[in-house]
């Protein structure tokens, strides 16, 4: 079933400014920001503003502008910062599986390096 949102999550935090991020871009719909571990050179979140722990739910339930926001959102950073042509990688966890740690539907934008093949 649909996973209840724990308003206490970090990224609940973030969204409210109750504990500060490195803020790459913010609209109406979606915020992004610099991850705190990063894993490339360039290491983005990208987080819809809604209360949505997983993809599922979002898909299901979210209002159109916000699932057309959220996407555009993530296509604009990929833009924003030049990385179209050198490519990137778009990667989400989703669920106890996927080691997924915060509780609040997020990207990952990867870019800045070769990536090597896709794990899984
Ligand atoms: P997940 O494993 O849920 O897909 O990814 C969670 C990501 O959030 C991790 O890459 C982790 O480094 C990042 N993260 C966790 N806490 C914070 C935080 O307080 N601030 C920022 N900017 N990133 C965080």
């Amino acid at each position: 079933g649909k996973p209840p949102y724990d308003d206490n999550n970090i990224f609940a935090k973030i969204l409210r400014g109750d504990i500060p991020c490195r803020k790459v871009y913010e609209d109406e719909f979606a915020l992004a920001f610099h991850d705190i571990n990063p894993q490339a050179p360039h290491h983005i979140l990208v987080i819809p503003k809604g209360r949505y722990v997983a993809f599922a739910d979002f898909a299901a339930t979210a209002p159109e502008a916000e699932i057309t926001g959220f996407i555009r959102a993530i296509g604009h950073v990929a833009h924003m910062l030049g990385f179209e042509d050198t490519g990137y990688r778009l990667l989400a966890n989703m669920g106890p599986d996927s080691h997924q740690e915060v509780p609040h539907l997020h990207v990952h934008l990867f870019a800045g390096r070769p990536l090597g093949p896709m794990l899984v």
